[in-house]
């Protein structure tokens, strides 16, 4: 009860200082912080994170990258869902995020803290770790990451791919990985305007829909078997886990779904652009 009580306090908090975050809050999903189980994607990559706060975990013989925190309260899943794989979360030895908002990053302070973990973040979402404002985790960032930059671990390796518009420093992440042949895996920032984004005479972030464009232009330029992203619901996971489970196969190889989800996201953003366009500071619904 309390902690509902000082999350939804933090939620009003943010409603009065960040329009776009606030709402992202107030939708709250019930998946957010359900249970998932936790499986092999392919290779060394693993999935532990909650039904669509998606925590994708690499394993290595020098120990574990994790890409996402999540919310504090999902971190004690995130603990379970390494245990459960046979793996320990005491290994984890560097921390990604997708970007800098509190459902993927604000338990990013804990995770620290109980494991040791180097946080390294993409250079324009710094301020945003590293700040104490309400749903930030106040974390400090031990490596600054620029784009095109790799993060190497135990013979793993994965590119960041600075994609920028839902935060100013989203990150889409790539990494190869070998199952029977080589997979590209897309791990997608986020693509998305959120309700209350401005994309038009935005004071604070001037060159947000100039961002989108750039990303849209670089998430069509990735090659992409394994289509992944900062949320579940992105790449439809528990259909394609369902699926995995009743037929075997591996679903989540999916070229032409990331191909059609990118462009349906695309055109979406191409759409409120214009109507920002036609109506100066008119937020996005
Ligand atoms: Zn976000």
């Amino acid at each position: 009860m309390m902690r509902r009580s000082l999350f939804l306090s933090l939620v009003f908090g943010l409603a009065l200082l960040a329009p776009g975050n606030s709402r992202l809050h107030a939708q709250a999903n019930p998946d957010w912080h359900r249970p998932f189980p936790a499986f092999k994607i392919a290779g060394n990559l693993y999935y532990v994170g909650t039904a669509d706060l998606a925590v994708y975990m690499i394993q290595t013989p020098q120990g574990n990258i994790l890409i996402n925190s999540d919310f504090a309260e999902d971190v004690p899943l995130i603990h379970k869902s390494i245990e459960q794989l046979g793996f320990k979360y005491a290994d984890t030895k560097i921390l990604l995020i997708s970007h800098a908002h509190s459902d993927h990053d604000e338990g990013v302070g804990l995770i620290k803290r109980e494991t040791g973990a180097k946080l390294m973040v993409m250079d324009a979402d710094v301020p945003a770790e590293e700040s104490t404002a309400p749903g930030r985790p106040g974390a400090h960032v031990d490596r600054v990451l620029h784009d095109g930059d790799t993060v190497e671990l135990g013979g793993a390796k994965l590119t960041a791919h600075w994609t920028p518009g839902h935060t100013k420093g989203c990150t889409t992440w790539t990494m190869q990985v070998q199952e029977g042949r080589t997979l590209n895996a897309v791990i997608i920032g986020s693509p998305n305007v959120n309700p209350g984004y401005v994309l038009v005479g935005n004071k604070d972030y001037p060159q947000i829909a100039h961002d989108y464009v750039k990303t849209f232009s670089v998430l069509k330029g990735l090659p992409c078997d394994l289509f992944l992203g900062a949320h579940g619901a992105y790449f439809g996971l528990k259909a394609k886990y369902e699926k995995m489970k009743a037929v075997g196969g591996n679903a989540l190889i999916d070229p032409d779904g990331y191909k059609a989800y990118v462009a349906e996201r695309e055109a979406t953003f191409q759409k409120e652009w214009k109507r920002q366009q036609q109506n100066p500071g008119s937020p996005a619904p």
